[in-house]
């Protein structure tokens, strides 16, 4: 899953600080030695907290999200699940 954002204040569309929180189970698989590795880790929940523009500091209402497979218009809060 992706989701782009686009800087209303100066139209950004590549540079962006994304402060999110994930919940996400995964496969915890540990060799006998305790070495692990982590496989098929699924995303249960991913809410974006803020979305700040790199270029001019632009964040809520400047930086829009762009998810036309989803829904093209999304409000200033960023917190929905994507
Ligand atoms: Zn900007």
């Amino acid at each position: 899953m992706s989701t782009r954002y686009r800087c209303n204040g100066c139209g950004n569309l590549t540079r962006f600080d994304v402060v999110a929180t994930r919940r996400t189970r995964s496969f915890h698989h540990y060799t006998v030695g305790g070495e692990l590795t982590i496989d098929d880790e699924e995303l249960l929940i991913a809410t974006v907290e803020s979305v700040t523009c790199r270029w001019c500091g632009g964040a809520g209402s400047e930086v829009a999200e762009d998810a036309p497979a989803v829904n093209s218009a999304v409000p200033e809060s960023a917190g929905e699940p994507a």
